[in-house]
C-alpha cells in the first residue's frame, strides 16, 4: 500500500499567503488566506461571510465562486466533495485521498497513487473515461478517537 503522509492543507494556505492583510489583497489571495487560517474546510458561503466581515465590505458569492473555480483549476485548493467545502492543497496533493473527521471536521490528505491508478484502469476497462476520481474516507481522526 502506498500511503504517504502529506502536509496539512491549512498550514500550506497560511505559509503561501502569510498573515491576513488589513487591506483587500484581491479575491484569490484573500480566499487562500481565509482557507489557510481555518482549521477546517469552508463552504463558499462561509468564505463569502468571512471576507465581508474581515474587510468590512460585502463580498458576493458569485465573485467567490469564480475565484474558487480558478483556484481549483490551478490546484491551489480542492473541493471536499462529501461536504461541499474547500481546503487549500499543494500540487503534490492532486489526486490524493482525503481523510475526513466527522467530529472535528479536519481533513488530512494521504497519497494513494497506486489506488488512483487502479481505479482509473478499472474505469478504462469498462470503456468509461474518468474525468475525476474522488477518494474521501469519512470517520474519526486520531485526536478525536483518543478523546
Ligand atoms: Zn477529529
Amino acid at each position: 500500500m502506498d500511503v504517504v503522509e502529506l502536509d496539512q492543507p491549512a498550514a500550506f494556505g497560511l505559509e503561501r499567503c502569510g498573515a491576513p492583510e488589513p487591506n483587500w489583497p484581491g479575491m484569490r489571495t484573500a480566499i487562500l488566506c481565509e482557507l489557510g487560517a481555518s482549521l477546517t474546510p469552508l463552504s463558499a458561503y462561509e468564505i463569502t461571510d468571512r471576507l465581508s466581515l474581515r474587510y468590512g465590505r460585502k463580498r458576493h458569492a458569485n465573485s467567490v465562486y469564480r475565484a474558487l473555480r480558478t483556484l481549483i483549476s490551478s490546484n491551489d485548493i480542492t473541493l471536499i466533495e462529501s461536504w461541499r467545502k474547500f481546503t487549500p492543497m499543494t500540487k503534490a496533493q492532486a489526486g490524493c485521498a482525503w481523510l475526513l473527521c466527522e467530529r472535528c471536521e479536519t481533513v488530512k490528505p494521504v497519497a494513494m497513487s497506486e489506488t488512483v491508478g487502479a481505479l482509473a484502469r478499472l474505469a478504462s476497462g469498462h470503456s468509461f473515461t474518468a474525468t475525476k476520481i474522488v477518494l474521501e474516507i469519512r470517520g474519526t481522526c486520531a485526536s478525536c478517537h483518543a478523546g
